[in-house]
């Protein structure tokens, strides 16, 4: 008899648990320790040839729990819960997203090497990129929204440097502005800069889409990211991060994780583990709320243009057709401008009521932050006009309320745009 495939949504409750481990508990419990006791030193001896590479590790044998900064059942369990929303081998979780950004690259990328990746860029990354990974002598190049294949490989090699590109690494949807890169395209990319010695990783941040709306690995990609904070934990009230790939490419990136120390904790790991148990019908409203907000908002006279996927047109060619290859839904982060500068940005902002003003995204709250001064503040001026970051952009991550009371608490924050003198409320 053919075994049923369930769906992630219906193994997120349970998978990778068993409760006869924890005393019948239906919840897998917070594994609050530091170490785990062996049954006898031959077994503690096992462990260790496996955890550090010793000998192979056997085709039934399971790496056992040694020391919670190698593994610990919390993050083992949301580890494996993981990979089944972006069908990848293996999962590694992160402290945070930066930890599993930091760390892919750190193990990718030597000394001589080149990084070519999407801009915008999360601001974050992008420090990381120029001040740290620089100091180890690795460089990298930004492409742009739009830029076709022939266009990225001469930019590539001006520099000089394509024989030694390590990793593609991208952010689909760009934060804020929604443009897309195709990630087939930089696995295309990838390849004709591959030399026998080396193949150039392809790495996607999909924090803004995933891991419901796009799975990069399907497209080609090596390594998919997360900023765990975003949707995976969705109640800002966790900061964590996630890489996710094959066996073999994770086994590296777990081994860096061991040294550098910045795996998350049990607590971080239970507590995504219960955000993981809702995450399907939190995205999915999300994205329904969004696509309302977005059609009212392109209605409205004091909006200038409104940046979501869920507009897209076939009018819009080719990146129509992306979206289409590559997300299963428009998601539910908007960009907007509205009329004016950033006076009229801020007024709108300062107004909001049940929208919080403040930065990040993913949540089960709306939240709207402005993004030329706000995530985006250390861009340098020039690029972020250059890359449609305007004064009056505001970038709004819509949540789980009811539709009608955001756009309630939208169209009052707008009348107040350009009429009277902002003043701060909370509810
Ligand atoms: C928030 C975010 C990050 C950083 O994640 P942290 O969990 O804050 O460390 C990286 N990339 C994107 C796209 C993000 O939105």
């Amino acid at each position: 008899m053919k075994m049923h495939k369930f769906q992630p949504e219906s193994l997120m409750m349970s998978y990778g648990y068993r409760p006869e481990w924890s005393e019948g508990a239906i919840k897998c419990p917070i594994f609050q320790t530091s170490t785990f006791v062996f049954k006898t030193a031959e077994e503690g001896k096992a462990f260790f040839e496996v955890a550090y590479g010793l000998r192979e590790q056997g085709e039934k044998e399971k790496l056992g729990l040694i020391y919670s900064r190698l593994n610990n059942p919390d993050l083992e369990i949301l580890e494996n819960r993981l990979t089944l929303w972006d069908g990848a081998e293996d999962c590694a979780v992160f402290e945070s997203g930066m930890s599993a950004i930091t760390t892919a690259m750190f193990e990718f990328l030597k000394p001589g090497d080149l990084l070519l990746h999407s801009g915008p860029i999360y601001g974050g990354t992008g420090h990381f990129i120029t001040h740290v990974l620089s100091k180890f002598g690795i460089s990298a190049v930004e492409f742009t929204p739009g830029m076709n294949f022939e266009e990225v490989v001469e930019l590539v090699e001006k520099t000089g440097k394509g024989a030694n590109l390590g990793m593609v690494f991208i952010e689909s949807p760009a934060n804020p502005t929604n443009a897309l890169f195709d990630i087939s395209m930089c696995k295309r990319l990838a390849d004709h800069f591959a030399t026998p010695e080396h193949q150039p990783m392809v790495a996607v941040d999909n924090t803004y889409m995933g891991p419901l709306w796009q799975h990069p690995l399907k497209h080609g990609a090596d390594l998919v990211l997360y900023s765990a904070t975003k949707y995976i934990g969705g109640h800002s009230d966790v900061i964590a991060g996630a890489c996710l790939g094959s066996s073999v490419l994770m086994q590296r990136v777990k081994a860096l994780r061991t040294f550098l120390g910045n795996m998350a904790g049990p607590w971080t790991g239970w507590l995504l583990l219960r955000s993981l148990e809702t995450l399907k019908i939190r995205m999915q409203k999300q994205a329904k709320n969004a696509q309302k907000v977005a059609l009212w908002l392109q209605s409205h006279p004091k909006i200038e243009r409104v940046l979501y996927l869920g507009l897209l047109t076939p009018e819009d060619g080719d990146e129509f057709l992306l979206y289409k290859k590559q997300c299963s839904s428009p998601g539910a982060m908007i960009s907007f401008e509205v009329r004016g500068g950033e006076a009229e940005a801020f007024a709108f902002l300062n107004n909001l009521h049940l929208v919080k003003l403040a930065v990040s995204l993913g949540s089960t709250e709306s939240l709207a932050q402005h993004p030329a001064s706000m995530t985006h503040a250390g861009m340098d001026p020039e690029e972020k006009l250059k890359l449609g970051i305007n004064p009056n952009l505001v970038r709004l991550s819509v949540g789980v309320e009811h539709a009608k009371d955001l756009i309630y608490d939208l169209g009052q924050a707008l009348e107040k745009v350009g009429s009277t003198n902002p003043e701060r409320a909370f509810l």
